[in-house]
């Protein structure tokens, strides 16, 4: 203990009459007494410990030393009245501490001088201990013992030790420079953000630590600075002694006196952290864009699928009263027929007979009808296989051509048949293809008015064999060509409608794909239609 500290302290416990006191240093782990005054020094101990989570808290107060339990057991023990304390030095940089404690048995107000006298020996006090602890240390104050209220020991007449405090404590770069961009102060985390210590920072240029691809940025900004009084925000990198480069958000003010710039004040936030965020940000973007794009499409085609079904809720009702009124006109003849017959058993032979036809060709009609219906749930389960050998394409378009003569005579149609002089064979399944190739040749005729022309063409080539139906009919409307292969899809034709179901061209179309084909129409309203069949010829025709 340095003597003299030893004996200003005494002459304050003399002057505060005082027969007990302790001039105390404090950090976050320990209290050592640096010089007591009294009998009993035993009794302190337990008091001075419980000093220290006060110390690392909010400081020690009189207020706050008397609610220690601690101490109302010596106030007890010593009949004391009242109680000084007072924190006369502290080294931020340790959160360290001297404090003087003085205890008095002669009442409150004794202990509160306002005794300029007791002022100036505290402070002589506090300089003593600054002299001998602090010297050596690199960053401490002087508390400001020039109050002569020593109960209102607050914080707001600390502000500039709680303010040092503060800057000790925040973890962001706090720095002071001169005119030129010089350091002359920087706190704690200065020095431990860049790694250097204090006094290989203090006095550098503020541009030295800055790689050489910002220097004219920052020194804009400095320059900003300068210029007004207005804070300048920036965002610089600066290089660490191990070469580490930080990112930190600078913001800036120029430090006016008497109207003249004599420095610059700023606080460098490190924003590593938030520059990957928005780096990782950036690169999401484009991802989040797409994802969005992808959205957007999924949604437009749930739209399309939920229009698409509900268009076939559409067709499939249109189709179920189409379907039961085909069913109603056959069935009306042959019922109609036959009750003629039975009712009348003098009926003419010739009579009979032709309503006999009648009845036959119109059940032909409905048995067709409901094969096509079954047709529809064989063709929705997608269950049609091929049941395939190499045929000749020429010969079977024959058989169907040959047997829709009558039928088309019956309606005053020429049909024509053009073909290749030798055969065109094909891999295809011959019952399933003649079916497809019927119901065409059979569109053709019901689409086509008397005196028309219906022709079947088939084209020869390398690889494939190109089949065309060809009619000088009703046509298709332009706006119907997309939806003609669809599920019961039929073409309005108000005023002229002919009986149909709206799957023929749907089983077609499926047993052209199965065979790998291609079909297509051509249509023109008012003149006539045609369908082209492309399929691959058979290995064994080449
Ligand atoms: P449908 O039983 O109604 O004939 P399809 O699937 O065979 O059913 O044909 C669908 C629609 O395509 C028909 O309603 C008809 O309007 C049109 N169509 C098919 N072939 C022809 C053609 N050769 N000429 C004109 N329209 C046709």
């Amino acid at each position: 203990m340095v003597e003299i500290i030893e004996n200003t302290f005494r002459i304050l416990a003399k002057v505060s009459n005082s027969k007990n006191a302790m001039l105390l240093n404090i950090n976050n782990f320990e209290t050592s007494v640096i010089s007591f005054i009294g009998q009993n020094p035993e009794i302190f101990n337990e008091f001075k410990n419980a000093l220290i989570p006060l110390h690392k808290k909010l400081g020690i107060d009189v207020q706050a030393v008397q609610s220690l339990p601690e101490y109302k057991s010596i106030e007890r023990i010593l009949s004391i009245k009242s109680c000084f304390v007072k924190n006369v030095y502290s080294i931020l940089e340790q959160n360290e501490a001297f404090y003087i404690v003085l205890f008095c048995e002669e009442g409150i107000n004794h202990l509160q001088p306002d005794d300029e006298s007791f002022m100036v020996i505290l402070n002589i006090l506090g300089n003593q201990i600054k002299k001998y602890y602090g010297a050596k240390l690199k960053q401490d104050i002087m508390l400001p013992i020039s109050d002569s209220n020593f109960a209102e020991d607050s914080i707001i007449k600390n502000w500039e030790d709680n303010f040092r405090k503060l800057l000790s404590i925040s973890d962001d770069l706090i720095f002071i420079l001169d005119m030129d961009g010089c350091f002359l102060k920087v706190n704690n985390s200065s020095v431990i953000l860049l790694d250097y210590n204090e006094r290989e920072i203090i006095g550098k240029h503020f541009l030295e630590f800055v790689p050489p691809d910002k220097n004219s940025d920052v020194a804009a900004a400095f320059a900003k600075m300068l210029q007004s009084d207005k804070e300048v925000k920036f965002r610089t990198e600066l290089v660490t002694k191990l070469g580490r480069q930080i990112p930190f958000d600078i913001s800036g003010k120029a430090v006016i006196k008497d109207g003249a710039v004599i420095g610059m004040i700023g606080i460098c936030k490190d924003v590593t952290k938030l520059s990957k965020t928005e780096q990782e940000i950036k690169k999401l973007r484009p991802k989040l864009i797409e994802a969005n794009r992808l959205i957007n499409l999924e949604r437009a085609r749930t739209w399309q699928q939920s229009s698409l079904i509900e268009e076939l809720e559409r067709l499939k009702s249109e189709f179920v009263s189409n379907i039961s009124h085909e069913f109603r006109t056959p069935l009306a003849s042959i019922i109609g027929f036959s009750e003629t017959i039975v009712s009348d058993p003098n009926l003419p032979e010739e009579m009979k007979s032709e309503f006999n036809d009648v009845i036959l060709s119109e059940g032909k009609r409905l048995a067709k009808l409901i094969n096509d219906v079954l047709e529809i749930s064989v063709i929705e389960e997608g269950k049609i296989t091929l049941d395939k050998s190499v045929i000749d394409v020429v010969s079977v378009l024959k058989d169907i051509v040959d047997k829709n003569y009558k039928n088309a005579e019956n309606k005053k149609i020429t049909l024509e048949f053009e073909y290749p002089e030798f055969e065109v064979l094909i891999d295809a399944d011959k019952e399933k293809l003649s079916l497809a190739f019927d119901a065409l040749i059979n569109n053709a005729i019901k689409f086509t008015n008397e005196d028309g022309r219906v022709k079947v063409i088939v084209h020869n080539f390398f690889k494939d064999v190109e089949i065309i139906i060809s009619d000088t009919g009703i046509g298709i409307p332009e706006k119907d060509l997309p939806y003609i292969f669809q599920k019961f899809y039929r073409v309005s034709r108000p005023g002229t409608e002919i009986p149909g179901t709206g799957i023929g061209l749907v089983f077609v179309k499926q047993i052209v794909d199965l065979h790998k084909g291609l079909i297509y129409i051509q249509s023109e309203l008012g003149n006539g239609t045609s369908f082209v069949v492309k399929l691959l010829k058979s290995i064994k025709a080449k």
